[in-house]
């Protein structure tokens, strides 16, 4: 009830900003306190998502900033996310590179690579606003960031043109971008991120690119730790922990950084895919959970 007081408020104060004759379109401000129907409160709420009148997830994201892809957020012990109104970014299957980290490359991958043809149109994943559009010569190039309803936010990289504007609102399939090469890219793909509240999942978790679908209609985050029941199993898990990593400094052996987070040699060995002859780089990360 809060909440939907909260947005009668705003929408009203924002028909009325704009001139609208506030009754026509909403209750009499009697009204804001007698109870409501459900469906009528979401066909609300979409409707003035739709126009612009408020951010999308407002009820997890405290701010509405054009920058930081990445930052640290609380985040829920669990959410919800409706995937069932998706749209593929691209209709490319062929997945370059996955998520995570990759011994190969050194560092954490935050995504996932597709490719695409310069040019390809590349659309918005889900109903949202777009809350960056930037370019970053030596990282993602033109790149576009939306946060959307259902609480997360995805991020389009290396992309040829831009076909959005900063806080324009977007409908899932809508053509955001075309692929292409720009920025640190060895040739042209997209790099598709998604986020939740500052934190990259594994867009696999969501989108199946191979077969060009969402992997569920709703799929639930759980934060690493949270001890919940497992329907499938029929026993309390307690979820996976985070993976953490080291950046490697002089003088620094995998004994050194293995004493340092009160791990074995072997788990660090195991995570990274290397052993005791292998030569660490200055700078270079090594995941030790
Ligand atoms: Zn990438």
């Amino acid at each position: 009830m809060k909440t939907i007081k909260r947005i009668l408020i705003s929408a009203a104060a924002s028909l009325a900003f704009m001139g609208v004759a506030a009754q026509d379109a909403m209750p009499r401000p009697a009204a804001v306190d007698a109870p409501m129907e459900l469906s009528d409160s979401l066909e609300l709420h979409t409707a003035l998502l739709n126009e612009g009148f408020i951010i999308p997830s407002d009820e997890l994201y405290p701010t509405w900033e054009n920058s930081g892809v990445h930052y640290t957020a609380k985040l829920p012990d669990s959410l919800r996310i409706d995937l069932r109104r998706y749209a593929m970014p691209t209709t490319n299957t062929k997945i370059t590179d996955v998520f995570g980290y990759r011994p190969r490359r050194r560092r954490a991958h935050h995504g996932l690579d597709i490719k695409v043809q310069r040019g390809d149109t590349i659309r918005a994943a889900f109903d949202g606003k777009v809350r960056i559009t930037a370019y970053q010569r030596r990282g993602y190039g033109h790149y576009v960031v939306i946060r959307h309803s259902n609480g997360l936010e995805t991020v389009y990289a290396h992309l040829q043109r831009k076909l959005v504007t900063q806080d324009q609102n977007v409908k899932a399939g809508d053509p955001i971008g075309l692929g292409g090469n720009s920025g640190r890219s060895t040739g042209p793909h997209l790099h598709f991120e998604t986020v939740l509240m500052g934190k990259a999942l594994n867009p696999a978790l969501f989108f199946d690119f191979p077969n060009q679908r969402a992997t569920c209609e709703y799929y639930t985050y759980y934060k690493p730790g949270t001890r919940r029941y497992d329907a499938k199993s029929g026993r309390m898990i307690v979820e996976g922990p985070e993976p953490k990593y080291h950046k490697v400094r002089k003088g620094e052996t995998v004994s050194t950084i293995a004493r340092k987070h009160g791990v074995s040699q072997r788990t660090i060995f195991k995570l990274n895919g290397i052993n005791s002859r292998t030569i660490l780089r200055i700078g270079q990360s090594l995941r030790y959970q």
